[in-house]
């Protein structure tokens, strides 16, 4: 985080945001842009929404604006459109009592913007902002954010009594942000883990895929630590953690009963996702994969169409899931030739996902005589000497083929491997003549 960025009173906010608080500033109300927008914008994150919350009741704001739609009115959010663009508007609000863990029996509007902001989850989730008022911080949210914190707004026991998905948030703020769970804050999402219960399938679904697809996937560990793990199963047949669970409690065949990761091995798991190196949506990819991971390939389309990715995503995901336990060779040849059928994106993700799966049960059984340490490196080699792999590396290509007398058609494509396969063999010889001449000869 830039060093200066908290002192700052002043932040940039989207121009119709702006309207919208100075429009409701003008009939007289307070308005602040609030929440998740003010936290990602003091850490130069960019905000997935802006939300603003204001003293106007519902029908006040609603006629403020020209087009506005009802979206949770007896919970005092309306939002304001301007073209395709929406932002959601909420009264400031008492949540009355919760008696199900999870929503309040009653909602009041209140004129205190302290009280809206005091029944918001986390201090880093409890700031507002407007230009008249700067960052209006009453529950210490900026230095929380300055020290990379999650805590509680009040009473942690109390916050999760009331709503249990604010369990899930933590952990889940926690991975985005890579922020620390503060300890009174953790000791209370353990003692209401089972709270958990009262959370539905799919709002578990929505914090989880948020996790596993932020730039911390290893906080999935906190998921087990903080005793959340079988609250989440049970809600999920179709998410089978237990490959997860290999991953942190290998067994110590000496003494007979499970162990934890050593912190050694620990830092091996995590380092084998390299953030640097894999664009954000192949990380993805490889995180349902592994999430996946140490399920039969049938079940895992099921359970990855549940997290709902693109297209795309959903068929490389199962492309990485059928490749898992596909031994590799350590043979420069052999692994060129298993290499040529995998984009070479997916190649890198495959070996990161080899590398944190290769300590669970069914790796080890499925891919007993692979030695992946020795693949990884000799793909390393590989990539740094450019050595050809793929047909459109090849120096020849179909056109040059057939004007040396190859009939288009399979014919083509059975020459272009065969010399491909030569090229493996032998790499200088990747020559537009030397292989025209090759494959007149062949023919
Ligand atoms: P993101 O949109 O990136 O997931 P966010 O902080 O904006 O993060 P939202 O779910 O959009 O999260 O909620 C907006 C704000 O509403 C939060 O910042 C927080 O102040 C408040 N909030 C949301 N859910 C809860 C909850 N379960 N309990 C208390 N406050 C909440
Ligand atoms: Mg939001």
């Amino acid at each position: 985080m830039p060093e200066n960025t908290l002192s700052k009173t002043h932040i940039d906010i989207p121009d119709n945001v702006g309207f919208i608080i100075k429009t409701l500033e003008d009939k007289g109300f307070e308005a602040y842009a609030v929440g998740g927008c003010v936290r990602d914008t003091l850490i130069g994150r960019m905000p997935g929404d802006w939300d603003i919350t204001t003293s106007a009741l519902p029908h006040e704001i609603k006629s403020c604006f020209r087009r506005t739609v009802d979206t949770g009115i007896e919970h005092g959010t309306v939002t304001v459109m301007f073209g395709s663009e929406s932002y959601e508007v909420t009264t400031y609000r008492i949540d009355g009592e919760y008696r199900d863990n999870r929503h309040p029996d009653s909602v009041s509007f209140t004129s205190s913007v302290r009280e809206d902001l005091r029944r918001r989850d986390f201090t880093i989730n409890a700031m507002a902002y407007n230009e008249r008022t700067g960052i209006l911080d009453l529950f210490g949210g900026c230095e929380d954010l300055k020290a990379g914190i999650i805590r509680c707004v009040g009473d942690a026991d109390e916050r999760f009594d009331e709503d249990a998905l604010r369990i899930l948030r933590a952990v889940r703020f926690a991975a985005q942000l890579d922020f620390r769970i503060e300890e009174h804050t953790a000791n209370a999402v353990k003692r209401h883990a089972i709270n958990l219960q009262a959370v539905s399938k799919e709002r578990i679904l929505t914090e989880i895929t948020k996790l596993i697809c932020s730039a911390h996937i290893e906080r999935i560990f906190d998921i087990f630590e903080l005793g959340l793990a079988p609250y989440i199963s049970e809600h999920f047949d179709e998410i089978n953690i237990s490959g997860l669970k290999e991953l942190i409690t290998a067994k110590d065949t000496t003494e007979g009963h499970d162990r934890y990761l050593s912190a050694e091995e620990r830092k091996a798991v995590e380092n084998a996702f390299d953030y640097e190196k894999t664009t954000s949506c192949e990380l993805r990819f490889a995180r349902f994969a592994m999430l996946a991971e140490g399920m039969e390939p049938e079940h895992v389309k099921k359970m990855i169409k549940g997290l709902k990715p693109d297209n795309d995503t959903l068929h490389n995901t199962e492309f990485l899931i059928r490749l898992l336990y596909v031994p590799l060779s350590d043979d420069r040849y052999e692994l060129k030739t298993q290499m040529t059928d995998v984009p070479p994106k997916l190649f890198y993700c495959l070996l990161r996902l080899k590398a944190v799966s290769c300590r669970t049960k069914l790796y080890k059984e499925r891919c007993r005589n692979e030695k992946l340490e020795n693949v990884i490196a000799l793909y390393d080699d590989i990539m740094k000497t450019d050595e050809p792999i793929y047909l459109k590396e090849l120096a020849v290509n179909g056109s040059d083929l057939i004007s040396c007398g190859v009939k288009p058609g399979p014919e083509l494509g059975e020459m272009l491997k065969r010399l491909l396969d030569l090229v493996y063999r032998e790499p200088r010889h990747n020559d537009k003549s030397f292989l025209k001449e090759k494959a007149l000869n062949i023919l």
